[in-house]
């Protein structure tokens, strides 16, 4: 395949070439005679890695499989997912592991990832699996399966390899059990509190630690003490606020951790610096199950274009959306042929037109669950063609179905 005349980063700079892509493998830049896409007017970026989405496959394919949950991916401009353990039943033995393994297998249409789940008892599940990322709950969250007194945690801590990610969601069980009880939600003191555990246990099992959808810039600056911290931040914490938003989306604002104040929305975008990896933290719900209280938000199909919305507005340059949303989810989670654009890099490419503006409209989306908190919102920057290993897997007319996704964890 060749990608004629796009744009995009290379060795640093911006430039405008012709994109080879022989076998499934970035061949070459320059100038090619013969066939091919044309990408005049568009900007090549290295197709997306989301590293926190749920796809609720299996045990509740009502709101998500790997089928749709994959085509909202590409919809989005992501090549390759890596999916949450919190499924049914929960992704924590290796029976699971394999069986989940075969289900992807059979309907993904991008890459992906499975990440294993750390259960209050599953310690040596987690030896026999051998798995290369391990999702650890501090406290209850959509699935039930928190590992949350001190000794599980300890253990798990301690005994999986120490330079693989451990992600955690860092919201303490022990005070959100107490603030419950006081009638006082999901404060941002659960987090605050899960954080600093967190990142002393790891400082102590000398360990790389992994901080999944943080929230506040004073807990990104806490995980930082340590420097084997990695942390993630979510779209909607970045762009959506409990004051903002909150009224608005009423009971399909619940989100786990909760959106937070406009100040605190505000000051996050102060750390950005510091934030290793966006992960959309794709969370799918049907609009009956938002209104019985379900938390989560879906996010494939609007993560990059609100950043790219952002960028049009000066808020983050193309370099760091590159960066947090492919080379370094690639480079934590050891996908050695993935993140980038360039020679002997797998043919993973999302052509996106900066300029162009659009309405966000839920009905038009992949994702089965026929919602999004930004209905209505229109961002300027959107996905035109995703390229999958040298393969179209979508398009101005929308996902082909005709590409199949490995396994790269
Ligand atoms: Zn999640």
């Amino acid at each position: 395949m060749i990608i004629r005349n796009a744009k995009f980063y290379l060795g640093g700079r911006v430039v405008k070439k012709d994109i080879l892509i022989e076998k499934g493998k970035i061949a070459g830049f320059g100038k090619f005679k013969g066939e091919a896409m044309d990408a005049e007017g568009l900007f090549a970026l290295p197709g997306l890695i989301d590293p926190h989405v749920h796809l609720r496959d299996p045990g509740m394919t009502h709101k998500e499989d790997f089928e749709t949950g994959t085509r909202a991916a590409l919809a989005g401009g992501c090549t390759t997912v890596l999916d949450m353990p919190n499924t049914r039943p929960p992704c924590t033995s290796l029976s699971e592991y394999r069986k989940k393994k075969e289900i992807a297998k059979r309907k993904a249409l991008c890459d992906y990832g499975l990440h294993f789940g750390a259960s209050g008892s599953n310690i040596q599940g987690v030896k026999k699996a051998r798995p290369r990322s391990l999702k650890l709950y501090m406290g209850e969250s959509t699935g039930r399966m928190h590992a949350g007194n001190m000794l599980t945690l300890w253990r798990h801590f301690s005994n999986f390899p120490k330079n693989r990610p451990l992600i955690v969601h860092a919201e303490d069980q022990e005070t959100l059990a107490a603030m419950k009880k006081e009638g006082r939600g999901r404060p941002e003191a659960a987090e605050k509190i899960g954080v600093e555990k967190a990142r002393i246990l790891a400082q102590e099992a000398d360990r790389v630690i992994y901080f999944a959808h943080t929230t506040l810039f004073e807990t990104v600056h806490l995980a930082k003490i340590w420097k084997k911290s990695l942390i993630e931040v979510s779209p909607h914490h970045l762009f959506l606020s409990r004051e903002k938003d909150g009224k608005r989306l009423k009971e399909f604002s619940k989100v786990y951790p909760p959106l937070r104040s406009e100040g605190e929305r505000r000051e996050l975008w102060g750390a950005l610096y510091h934030v290793d990896a966006v992960g959309s933290d794709h969370a799918p719900h049907t609009p009956a199950e938002k209104r019985k209280g379900a938390a989560g938000f879906p996010g494939l199909e609007t993560s990059l274009s609100l950043f790219l919305d952002a960028y049009n507005r000066g808020e983050v340059e193309l370099p760091w959306i590159i960066d947090r949303m492919a080379e370094s989810p690639a480079r934590i989670f050891g996908l050695k042929s993935k993140g980038r654009i360039d020679k002997g890099y797998d043919g993973d490419i999302t052509l996106v037109d900066l300029k162009e503006e659009w309405k966000v409209k839920a009905d038009e989306f992949a994702s089965k669950c026929g919602w999004t908190p930004y209905e209505g919102f229109r961002l300027k920057g959107k996905v035109k063609k995703v390229v999958l290993r040298g393969k179209l897997a979508a398009d101005e007319s929308g996902v082909t179905g005709k590409t199949k996704g490995k396994n790269v964890l």
